[in-house]
């Protein structure tokens, strides 16, 4: 479906280890005032006075958690940053640097890596984060990426997931499902590509969630957002494996308990019709698929008149003492216990 476009293919062999580290960082800027020394020395140095440090890492691994016959490097290398910072933003931090490792067989020529810089590059430039160092190396087979990003906040505005109260309200940021269902059409226009590759797939019903798929955004603008609404709040967590899992780390780490309104959850037009077309329910889809990016978080009651009405919160449900357990509240007004499934989980049914 997505063809290699790169007619030209300069080998990594030409270029060496260093030749290549520093042709793919040079366009990389320095724009923190924490990084006192970014790529080239044995470490980079940062300075963080009195500021708290938060560091996440993630590693993506070619065919496990990508597949580059429908993921164009660009934006694979723009997903790789996003979902590190979103990481960062879940802990109610600014994130300020990443490294970038990567394991690269020389399959790939340097246009390719070029294309995998590019998306970085971009990424490193909306988010404002320094690319301060990393490590190259071959692998055998496939490409492997791994980020670590850096966020700095003052301490008393830190967010731990274990901070949900009896009667928080559980607030959800944009809508969610859209990743998943982004991915099951790319799936099946590969399949259709490979019976039929003549074929010319009609994918504008679609766009917004094979965007949301290919290229998530992480949700700086809401950790921006919070802080001038002056809501702190209790708990909060990244949607990167499906609402119903992530509630439910909120409620084990909180000690508490949950109830959802199906009827409250966000979703968008695309998701609803698309799972119409595929003859799924959207509800399960936005419990259980993954890789939305979005922020769940408890704020205290107190707070909600401050974010009543904004168009990017809504408020989905209420934590209740632990004994009452996790319910999602359908429409027709049945308790249905929560259960994780996770992504991987179901990936494998569907
Ligand atoms: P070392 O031998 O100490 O591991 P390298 O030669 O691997 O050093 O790295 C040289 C510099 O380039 C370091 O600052 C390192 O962090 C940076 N670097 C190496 N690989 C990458 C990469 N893929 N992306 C960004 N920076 C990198
Ligand atoms: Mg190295």
């Amino acid at each position: 479906m997505i063809e290699d476009k790169n007619q030209s293919r300069t080998s990594l062999d030409q270029l060496g280890e260093f030749g290549l580290i520093d042709h793919l960082t040079q366009n990389f800027e320095i724009n923190q005032k924490s990084t006192i020394k970014g790529i080239g020395d044995d470490a980079a140095v940062l300075d963080f006075k009195s500021k708290q440090i938060v560091v996440t890492t993630d590693l993506l691994v070619e065919n496990v958690h990508f597949d580059l016959s429908y993921v164009p490097l660009k934006h694979l290398g723009y997903k790789a940053v996003v979902v590190n910072l979103s990481d960062v933003y879940a802990m109610n931090a600014s994130a300020t640097q990443i490294t970038v490792s990567i394991a690269v067989s020389n399959r790939f020529p340097l246009e390719a890596l070029e294309e995998l810089y590019a998306g970085i590059e971009t990424a490193a430039k909306v988010y404002n984060v320094d690319v301060v160092g990393g490590d190259t190396t071959s692998s055998t087979t496939g490409l492997i990426i791994s980020v670590t990003a850096i966020g700095e906040l003052e301490p008393e505005d830190i967010v731990y997931r274990s901070g949900a109260k009896q009667n928080d309200l559980i607030v959800v940021t944009g809508d969610i499902g859209a990743a998943y269902m982004g991915l099951q059409i790319l799936e099946r226009e590969k399949e259709v590509f490979k019976v039929n590759p003549q074929n010319q797939p009609d994918l504008d019903p679609y766009t917004y969630i094979i965007e949301r798929q290919l290229r998530p955004e992480a949700r700086k603008d809401i950790v921006e957002l919070l802080k001038k609404m002056e809501v702190k709040p209790t708990s909060m967590i990244d949607i990167s494996d499906g609402l119903s899992s992530e509630i439910m780390h909120i409620c084990k780490q909180s000690d508490v308990g949950a109830e959802i309104y199906e009827n409250k959850i966000p979703l968008d037009p695309q998701v609803i019709s698309t799972c119409e077309e595929f003859k799924i329910d959207s509800t399960t889809i936005a419990l259980n698929g993954g890789e939305d990016y979005e922020l769940l978080m408890t704020i205290s009651q107190e707070d909600f008149p401050k974010i009543k009405g904004n168009p990017n919160l809504t408020v989905i449900g209420y934590i209740t003492e632990k004994a009452r357990g996790m319910h999602l509240i359908t429409r027709g007004e049945q308790a249905v216990p929560i259960i994780a499934k996770g992504w991987n989980a179901m990936k494998n049914e569907v």
